[in-house]
């Protein structure tokens, strides 16, 4: 079994494991890749994505979370460490209507500084507490 099995031919993702096309390598190891974002909303904004080509959270295989969430981690610590910025921000987005733009699961991370003007924050404002626990009843049953 080689080390590309399960990369996707036309995914700049895939390629990008491949080194098929250049990146900005941070680290990899057998389970992930990760690398500079090249349309950075901060400086440092970066990604890791697992070794094997799936699009999104609905369809991965149980295996990504684990060794994903762990280079999120090494990464985000490794950011922190180089660019001290104020709070680090973790994103992941599935489907077009969540702005996903490459459909090759991926998580970004993103460094915050208190005056960056980065647009991802959406406030404290206190819900409908009977429509929240509505939603949870219909969500847990939805849970397999
Ligand atoms: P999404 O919008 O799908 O959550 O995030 C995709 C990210 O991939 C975007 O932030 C975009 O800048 C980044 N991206 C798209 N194409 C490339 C590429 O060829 N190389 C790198 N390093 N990043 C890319
Ligand atoms: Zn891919």
């Amino acid at each position: 079994m080689s080390a590309h099995d399960g990369l996707d031919n036309d995914c700049i993702f895939c390629k990008i494991i491949r080194c098929e096309i250049p990146s900005f390598k941070i680290f990899e190891d057998d389970s992930v890749f990760s690398f500079m974002d090249i349309n950075p909303v901060a400086p440092g904004h970066s990604l890791v994505i697992p070794k094997f080509h799936t699009p999104n959270i609905f369809e991965a295989p149980d295996i990504w979370a684990a060794a994903t969430v762990n280079g999120i981690q090494r990464l985000a610590r490794a950011v922190k460490e180089t660019l001290n910025p104020d709070g680090i921000n973790i994103l992941q987005a599935n489907g077009p209507g969540a702005a996903q733009s490459v459909f090759h699961l991926h998580m970004h991370v993103v460094p915050r500084w208190a005056d960056d003007d980065v647009k991802m924050n959406w406030g404290i404002s206190p819900g409908d507490m009977d429509a929240i626990g509505k939603l949870a009843k219909q969500i847990s049953k939805n849970v397999n």
